[in-house]
């Protein structure tokens, strides 16, 4: 998987970034098909500056009805149906985006001709497509607001393809079937047990996508021990006060959070446009001497999960 960043301001955009948007490309489906996090406004111009295809779009998950975070939405999906994709998609978000997608399309006699699905979730499991779990976490912010776990499902073991041959057992179509662990019955009358030939299960992936916070005990669940965690960093470690009144987090408040959390990794976003490029550094630099293994998203960053 890979996390691509298409926007990493915080309220307005600036002149070198825009608000918040996050696509996650599914590497294990081999389709270039991704899901988007929030869909801030512009969200669908950064997109055509980077290899994502409308079509390929799978689901889009919201992690609250701030502007920053949904006001992309209907020009996304209208150019993506006025472009003639037909592949359907599926919104997840709090209580509201239903109303906010269809109110904003019909007021504005728009529409969708590919299907359209709106969910809207509450805490808990969000969707499970056998591959991949998704789940919602409630956030500490000004309104509703989630958090979202990612967790790909774990993978058998590689085949002991060399082994088998070993054993005189030849190569057949069974071998997808013994590579899903199951057993099989051969023209010799031999039974094959797939299990037997499992190297140990590919741990598969994990991540969080954090919605805006303040500080919240919820954090260390939502991101246990996750190989990649995307967190809000919308003010420097000295205005803790001012961010968390507003429902934000500081650099330091973010990477501590990581750290109790057991993460391997964090990446920081969210940034006010107050800051510059000139000043990445010195928010990096707050959030590595809690967290040494952060890293900070600018627009159009690549990470491999
Ligand atoms: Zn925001
Ligand atoms: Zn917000």
């Amino acid at each position: 998987m890979e996390l691509l960043f298409l926007g990493t301001c915080a309220g307005t955009p600036s002149r070198e970034r825009n608000v918040t948007a996050i696509a996650l490309t599914l590497g294990n489906s081999g389709s270039g098909g991704y899901w988007l996090f929030d869909c801030g406004e512009g969200t669908q111009h950064q997109m055509m500056r980077s290899p994502l295809k409308p079509g390929k779009m799978e689901k889009i998950f919201i992690t609250h009805l701030h502007g920053d975070h949904i006001f992309g939405l209907p020009g996304l999906l209208t150019s993506r149906s006025m472009g003639g994709v037909t592949e359907p998609l599926t919104i997840y978000g709090p209580v509201g985006i239903k109303a906010f997608v269809e109110t904003t399309l019909s007021l504005s006699a728009s529409y969708v001709t590919f299907p359209l699905e709106i969910v809207e979730i509450t805490a808990g499991e969000v969707c499970d497509d056998g591959q991949i779990r998704v789940s919602a976490w409630p956030m500490s912010h000004v309104i509703e607001c989630y958090g979202y776990r990612i967790e790909q499902h774990d993978k058998p073991g590689v085949l002991d393809a060399a082994r088998l041959k070993a054993e005189g057992i030849p190569a057949g179509n069974w071998f997808q079937q013994l590579k899903r662990g199951e057993t099989v019955l051969l023209a010799d009358g031999r039974e094959v047990c797939g299990q037997d030939y499992l190297g140990p299960s590919i741990k598969g992936k994990s991540l969080a996508i954090f919605g805006d916070t303040a500080p919240t005990p919820a954090a260390s669940e939502l991101a246990a021990n996750v190989d990649v965690m995307v967190h809000e960093t919308t003010l420097e470690a000295s205005m803790a006060e001012k961010a968390n009144s507003r429902g934000h987090s500081t650099t330091v408040q973010a990477a501590t959070a990581a750290k109790l959390a057991g993460a391997k990794r964090l990446i920081a976003t969210h940034f006010s446009a107050r800051y510059d490029f000139a000043d990445s550094e010195r928010l990096l630099a707050e959030c590595r001497e809690i967290f040494p293994a952060t890293e900070l998203a600018r627009d159009f960053s690549v990470f491999k999960v």
